[in-house]
């Protein structure tokens, strides 16, 4: 499905809940409100939406997200229920409670995982996530390979919280096979950005070169982080850099949020409630189909990430924090 610049749309997010078990303060506000449970897609809502995304615009990768998608109570059985389409399904979680859901998201045939750490430091999880929580998500990433699962680290990098920590998630490359993916800290809703405190991908790239040598990796075409790999290391790290260098020329991603209202963008301030309509018996392919055409050219049609531009940007945020957008 071609929006009206041209570019293909084959990625969809669906956010399947928008509550989460932590509280990361980049991501979730601290008076943050959430839906009751009738205004979420049902099991049967997401598939249906999802066919229809799949079978009519030729979507064929999905990833599963929130909020945290595992604490909702039948996460793994739409999990199932997606991976019987043609696509490939990935699940973004912070790993929590991963262990407990593991051999069922196995089972049902999952293969990769995203998961977010963005620290080795127990204290400063719980000052980011506000929650403990550092032992059970490291050990439960180490579980999710012991599985054979192909697992991508996420880190929000943020100056002066956890830069520090950078080469120890390159290191973490060599150890096991992980892709770890930093990303610089992008601004939404009650997040408390900072164009300041935006560690860049050229400071990241520079500092990493300093201590190792790396490689360029090639890139998807659609791939929003750009890779890296050190010496022979099994393990990659790779940079999602929306903030200085955004990457939306390429972009093909589509987002549906936990109260079925479709974004297409991260940035964007429109939505189209396909529920609403779905719930009323409509035909919701046109609305599917006016939400593309109309994605702007970049980041939402935000003014672009400058420091000079940062009251602007901060201005015109969607009022949607990234909790319940779902990344
Ligand atoms: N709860 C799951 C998790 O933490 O992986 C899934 C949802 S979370 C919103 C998805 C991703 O968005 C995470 O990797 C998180 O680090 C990222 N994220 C949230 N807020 C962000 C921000 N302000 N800047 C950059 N990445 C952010
Ligand atoms: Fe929850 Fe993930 Fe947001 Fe952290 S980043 S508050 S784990 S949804």
């Amino acid at each position: 499905m071609k929006d009206r610049h041209g570019r293909v749309h084959r990625s969809l997010r669906i956010s399947i809940v928008d509550k989460c078990d932590l509280r990361c303060t980049y991501c979730m506000p601290e008076d943050q409100h959430f839906l009751r449970r009738e205004e979420l897609m049902t099991r049967d809502e997401v598939m249906a939406i999802a066919r229809l995304f799949v079978e009519r615009y030729g979507v064929d990768k999905i990833r599963v997200t929130g909020g945290e998608p595992l604490v909702r109570p039948d996460a793994v059985d739409i999990v199932r229920d997606l991976l019987r389409l043609p696509v490939k399904l990935g699940l973004t979680t912070n790993a929590l409670t991963l262990d407990k859901h593991l051999d069922a998201l196995v089972g049902a045939g999952l293969k990769s995982i995203n998961v977010s750490l963005d620290t080795f430091d127990a204290e400063r999880f719980k000052r980011i996530a506000r929650r403990d929580g550092f032992e059970r998500v490291w050990a439960n990433i180490r579980l999710a390979l012991e599985r054979g699962l192909r697992v991508k680290v996420n880190m929000v990098v943020m100056r002066g919280v956890n830069d520090d920590e950078i080469l120890r998630f390159v290191e973490l490359t060599r150890d096991h096979p992980v892709h770890v993916r930093f990303i610089e800290f992008m601004p939404f809703a009650g997040n408390k950005w900072g164009r300041e405190r935006v560690y860049t991908y050229a400071e990241m790239l520079g500092h990493i070169g300093s201590v190792h040598s790396f490689e360029k990796l090639a890139d998807d075409p659609h791939s929003t982080a750009k890779a890296y790999r050190v010496c022979d290391w099994p393990g990659t790290f790779a940079v999602i850099s929306t903030v200085t260098e955004p990457f939306c020329g390429t972009c093909d991603r589509l987002r549906l949020t936990a109260e079925g209202k479709m974004r297409n963008c991260l940035f964007a301030r429109e939505e189209m409630d396909l529920l609403s309509a779905l719930r009323r018996g409509e035909d919701i392919a046109p609305l599917i189909e006016a939400n593309v055409l109309a994605k702007h050219a970049m980041l939402g049609g935000l003014p672009p990430f400058k420091p000079e531009k940062q009251e602007e940007v901060l201005h015109d945020l969607s009022a949607r924090p990234m909790v319940s957008i779902g990344g």
